[in-house]
């Protein structure tokens, strides 16, 4: 699978965000995250441990950043959006409050024009500091995969204790102020068959939709080459009409195939 070789890359043309400079803040020899999704491009979470010492330390992240910012300015590369995803979830960064902080600095010198977006999992929402680094950025994408607690496991197969609930309790301190993205798939897991698109999964995720109205919900499928093998990704047709009863609540929507 697929694993980031430097803090700064790209950038590279994003289904939904542009040309994107991508930010790994993440070891670039190893995946760490807080989940093991069955469809993560970087494959399965092999190190479960989230340790300090795993991660280099915000001026090193900084430096690398400013130095590819200095570079695209001077070749005159265009940017919409400084991304944070890579090898793993962003804000299990021990200092990324003070990443965040030093990248608004770095960017108004010289992209102001670009926004910042973290793609994360939202399994740190509950912890006041990353949240407030979150809502001082224009894009936080909060991933939302199900809206049924057996699908969140089966799904996002968390590498620490958290529940769907707990998930939610952090979304709702953001106030709306958020894009929701959503990833949609069905196949077979152990076994058992599975559809995140079933109209029992998708009325229970359109209710937290509507009590959480974020800006906008991203709906997406499979692109690349994924951990889990029995997997099928869901066309723009099924999830146009899933967006067209979230626009129906009043909030925008999009689809990326
Ligand atoms: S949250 Fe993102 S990085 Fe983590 S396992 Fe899921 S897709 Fe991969």
């Amino acid at each position: 699978m697929f694993l980031w070789e430097s803090i700064a890359f790209g950038p590279i043309h994003s289904r939904r965000l542009g040309s994107s400079l991508g930010i790994n803040v993440s070891p670039t020899d190893v995946k760490i995250c807080s989940f093991d999704c069955i469809y993560c491009e970087c494959g399965w979470t092999l190190r479960k441990d989230i340790d300090a010492k795993n991660f280099a330390p915000a001026d090193i992240v900084l430096q690398a950043i400013e130095a590819k910012l200095q570079k695209c300015r001077a070749e005159n590369t265009h940017i919409d959006s400084i991304t944070f995803s890579g090898n793993g979830e962003p804000t299990l960064h021990p200092q990324f409050p003070e990443i965040i902080d030093g990248l608004l600095v770095i960017r108004d010198k010289y992209y102001p024009e670009a926004v910042i977006t973290v793609l994360t999992n939202s399994t740190q929402l509950l912890k006041d500091e990353v949240r407030r680094a979150l809502l001082k950025i224009e894009n936080p994408m909060l991933k939302l995969d199900a809206g049924l607690p057996e699908l969140y496991q089966l799904i996002n197969r968390p590498t620490i204790p958290i529940t769907l609930e707990q998930t939610l309790e952090g979304l709702r301190d953001f106030h709306g102020k958020f894009i929701m993205q959503s990833m949609f798939l069905k196949g077979i897991i152990d076994g058992k068959p599975f559809d995140n698109t079933s109209e029992e999964n998708v009325t229970a995720w359109l209710k937290i939709v509507d009590e959480l109205r974020p800006k906008r919900v991203v709906l997406y499928s499979l692109d690349r080459e994924t951990p889990a093998k029995q997997l099928v990704k869901v066309y723009k047709n099924d999830l146009e009409p899933i967006a067209d009863r979230v626009r129906a609540l009043g909030i925008d929507a999009h689809v990326y195939e």
